[in-house]
């Protein structure tokens, strides 16, 4: 019986972010114990092999990801109070130097709790930072889990610089959440020998809504008679997510039975950019067609009622979950042909592509889908088998635990199912790096498809 082995977990946001949704499916047990409508009553996301890891999670914010911990009862540490830590604007001189004090009473817990530990896990940008310091202060081996594409397009050079070194010089092991981010590692200047590619987990069963139940909520929201065509857009508000590109192209097609709802809020201090979405679609003349839903916790029910799923970030995504969610859903998607795109979904087969960041190919797109149901048939239903057997939940979080218990026991041979090589969404670089084993080396074949596979 080999020993449990001890995961410390780093996350400083105390929001909902798809980072935090993908790290509380990596420690899910296997029940939930909430009123969780994301991923309920769903055992089998976790296997005999992650059962051998301890994680517990060490916050630097409280917010809605500490409640969503305690709900999964899963262990968690808050090492401070200030909601927005490390993020306050405008600057303040007083206020920062209490933080200060409090900062070094919260890295003196976060050390001990390294110490505690085997494994640091850093799964933010400044989760990395801390987990750097931590690690130089124990010597645990340090992984990154990467859910951002460091490109100028979302990080300045100071900052690219100060991840990528931290990650060249502290971390064992970086997993990138998809090819795109990968690239963009390596192009940043990343070890590109370093980086294991596992594609977020989900648990598909979590996506068969009952009709009645869509329905009812339809009828809800208001959606209930007439010829309403419905798109959906779930993501957080921020600029780059693009939700205005979405509006300028429903204005253009000046058609009153598209209907569109935003399911999603601000995580991080965009809220400026919600105002002015507001007000464009005063200003458009769209108040009849489009809601604001703010953040759901049902997202599987609110795909089941959309008739397309429309994703317009205007940078490249790094992954972007609610792709593969409205895939998981049976939803027709259109996406732009950049970042994590053309990895998820194949262009008329699984999906939409179009033009990044061009209103007249979302719109074109829009309509091509709207008036032709037997496409959007075709393409959610290959996207349902696509997802189902490229994403799984169990296979996200074998790869992970495989990847950990590689590196906590390098000499170790990986059963072939802990292999992240047995899943098709997981793949590993070169292999030259230590700790590579042959079973994970065998998933290099899977990274070099085309990246559009499966
Ligand atoms: N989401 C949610 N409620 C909302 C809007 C979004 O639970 O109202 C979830 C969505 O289902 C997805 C996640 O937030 O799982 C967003 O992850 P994604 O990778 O798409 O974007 P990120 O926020 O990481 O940039």
């Amino acid at each position: 019986m080999q020993a449990v082995m001890k995961v410390l977990f780093l996350d400083q946001s105390g929001e909902l972010g798809g980072a935090e949704l993908c790290l509380l499916d990596i420690l899910r047990p296997g029940q939930d114990q909430n009123q969780d409508q994301n991923q309920d009553q769903n055992p089998g996301s976790r296997s005999p092999e992650t059962e051998r890891f301890r994680g517990k999670v060490a916050l630097f914010s409280p917010g809605p990801f500490k409640t969503r911990l305690a709900q999964a009862q899963i262990d968690h540490q808050l090492l401070s109070e200030h909601p927005r830590y490390l993020r306050d604007r405008p600057f303040c001189f007083s206020r920062r130097l209490g933080e200060l004090a409090s900062l070094s009473q919260s890295l003196g817990d976060l050390i001990q709790l390294a110490r505690d530990s085997d494994l640091i896990y850093a799964n933010t940008p400044k989760a990395l930072v801390l987990g750097a310091i931590a690690h130089l202060m124990t010597h645990r081996p340090l992984v990154y889990h990467l859910h951002d594409i460091l490109s100028p397009q979302h990080f300045g050079w100071l900052n690219r610089s100060l991840l990528v070194g931290l990650a060249n010089q502290c971390v064992t092991r970086v997993i990138a959440n998809s090819q795109a981010t990968q690239q963009a590692f390596v192009a940043a200047g990343g070890e590109s020998a370093k980086t294991s590619v596992i594609y977020n987990g989900f648990l598909p069963e979590r996506f068969h809504i009952n009709p009645a139940q869509t329905q009812a909520l339809r009828l809800e929201l208001g959606y209930g008679g007439g010829d309403r065509f419905l798109i959906g857009c779930c993501s957080r508000f921020a600029p780059w997510k693009g939700q205005h590109l979405l509006l300028e192209a429903l204005a253009s097609l000046k058609n009153p039975n598209l209907h569109l709802f935003f399911a999603g809020e601000a995580l991080f201090g965009e809220e400026n950019y919600v105002l002015q979405l507001r007000q464009q679609v005063q200003q458009l003349g769209l108040t009849a067609q489009v809601q604001f839903l703010g953040f759901r916790q049902d997202i599987p029910e609110l795909l089941s009622i959309c008739d397309l799923l429309v994703h317009s970030p205007v940078a490249p995504e790094p992954f972007g979950r609610v792709i593969v969610e409205a895939m998981l859903a049976a939803k027709p998607i259109i996406a732009p042909a950049e970042g994590s795109g053309p990895e998820l979904l194949r262009h008329d087969q699984t999906g939409w592509l179009i033009a990044p960041r061009d209103v007249q190919s979302l719109a074109l797109a829009i309509q091509q889908l709207q008036a032709d149901p037997s496409l959007r048939q075709r393409l959610g239903q290959a996207a349902a088998a696509a997802a189902q057997q490229r994403f799984h939940l169990q296979e996200t979080n074998r790869a992970i635990y495989a990847l950990l218990k590689q590196i906590l026991q390098p000499e170790t041979e990986m059963t072939p199912q802990a292999s992240p090589g047995v899943a098709p969404h997981a793949s590993t670089s070169s292999g030259t790096s230590s700790g590579t084993s042959s079973a994970t080396s065998s998933a290099t074949s899977s990274a070099n498809r085309p990246a559009n596979g499966s």
